[in-house]
């Protein structure tokens, strides 16, 4: 069977590179991904699967970072425009861009969950003559918005381990749920698939990422921990206009309370269990320059190295955003955006993947685990999964990049696609046959 899997994942290759494309071209981001959900959805069912959407994929009262119902409408008509099916994207309205899709093998065994992020991000694509998607005519046809963190690689190699699940139907056991998560970027997608039920009764969860800690292609790296719990919040203070000359004592200065909380912010204890981070990342207020500045908005986040310590560092967070509120007699409001559990891949899980990955003899690199630092969405779902008794890992499959994640020149080695495939269906059978 395993040289079987090896030909039918090379044999997808130009297939993959095709879709990968196709996403790329119509990058969309976070709780807009209507045309890039429409591709996966109809190209699911055409494989047979019975596909959840809407609200059975995503709880709306969970959802964190929703853009406003006007941009929403915008993206949902261009999606159309750009070629989805108008029922599909209607199936979708409010953002509810999540889908999973199971295929039941009719046979005992445990249940695996397989997770692919969708979104871009909110940047433009490079428009520089040697950036190879523009040389290849498939950049970003969408402003604001560009696959430069792989997603669209992880598309593709979700629809070809779709592809190749089914025609080895026979050959399984269990079951396998596909979920396609949107709004990966800022830690909003996956609390809402958690909500929805996308990770109940799940024994195994695989994540993957292209590139990351793992730039050239031969590498892979076969787990990672220390994934940062992270809280993302908006807060708003509104206070009261007076003229700045003739009666400042009239207003209430929301500027000040901004600011003030803002230096307050970063000087939160550091936390004796471990790591924190927090940032004030923008900051706008006020009207005029002789007007008592009513209005200010700022952009934070916490994060923390068990979910813990970050929400340590997010209570903090909340009284010092309320007491400089008090202190300046301005009204506040705090908006959580963005959110996600930290995350340390299981042991287990990683042995059995890099075992299928000595086996396939194309790695020249294979390493055991990395401590990320940082925040991926899917520690989410893992951590959710390994709390209810499962287990799960975390891997980075390694490519040639042009640039680093999030730069506007990034773009990987399509060649991996195939090999991911192969990897990923690779690792699910065994995992069955434990
Ligand atoms: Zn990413």
């Amino acid at each position: 069977m395993n040289d079987l899997i090896r030909q039918k994942s090379q044999a997808m290759q130009a297939e993959l590179v095709r879709l990968r494309r196709d996403i790329h071209r119509h990058a969309e981001v976070g709780w807009t991904e209507f045309r890039t959900a429409a591709v996966i959805a109809a190209r699911l069912k055409e494989l047979g699967y019975e596909v959840k959407m809407g609200e059975a994929a995503v709880k709306k009262a969970d959802m964190l970072g929703v853009p406003a119902p006007d941009e929403l409408s915008a993206h949902m008509e261009r999606a159309v425009k750009q070629g989805a099916d108008p029922a599909l994207v209607k199936a979708m309205e409010g953002g509810l861009t999540g889908l999973v899709a199971e295929l039941d093998s009719g046979k005992p065994g445990p249940l695996i969950a397989l997770r692919f992020d969708i979104d871009a991000n909110d940047i433009n694509e490079a428009s520089t003559a040697e950036h190879f998607p523009r040389k290849e005519s498939f950049a970003s046809v969408n402003p604001g918005a560009a696959h430069a963190c792989g997603h669209d690689g992880h598309v593709a190699m979700g629809l070809g381990v779709a592809s190749l699940l089914t025609e080895m139907k026979s050959e399984l056991k269990g079951k396998i749920r596909l979920i396609f998560e949107p709004g990966e970027e800022g830690s909003r997608g996956a609390r809402a698939m958690v909500g929805a039920g996308a990770v109940d009764g799940v024994d195994h969860i695989l994540g993957v990422h292209i590139g990351f800690q793992a730039t050239k292609t031969g590498q892979l790296i076969c787990s990672t921990g220390k994934f940062l719990a992270t809280t993302k919040l908006d807060v708003t203070y509104t206070g009261k206009p007076a003229h700045a000359g003739a009666a400042p004592q009239e207003g209430k200065n929301a500027l000040l309370a901004a600011a003030s909380a803002s230096l307050n912010l970063h000087a939160i204890a550091r936390h004796g269990q471990g790591a924190t981070r927090i940032t004030v990342g923008t900051l706008v207020a006020g009207e005029g320059r002789n007007v008592i500045p009513a209005h200010a908005v700022f952009k934070m986040e916490t994060r923390g190295e068990t979910s813990e310590i970050d929400e340590f560092m997010a209570g903090e967070a909340r009284r010092i955003i309320e007491g400089s509120a008090l202190t300046y007699g301005v009204d506040y409001h705090i908006e959580m955006v963005g959110g996600t559990k930290s995350g340390e891949s299981s042991p287990a899980t990683r042995d059995v993947l890099k075992k299928v990955a000595i086996e396939m003899g194309c790695f020249n690199d294979i390493r055991d685990y990395i401590g990320f630092g940082a925040t991926e969405d899917f520690s989410h779902l893992m951590t959710v999964v390994q709390e209810n008794g499962g287990l799960g890992t975390y891997f980075m499959l390694g490519a040639n990049l042009s640039a680093g994640h999030h730069n506007d020149k990034f773009d990987f080695d399509e060649s991996v696609l195939s090999t991911g495939v192969e990897l990923i269906v690779k690792t699910v059978v065994t995992l069955q046959a434990e």
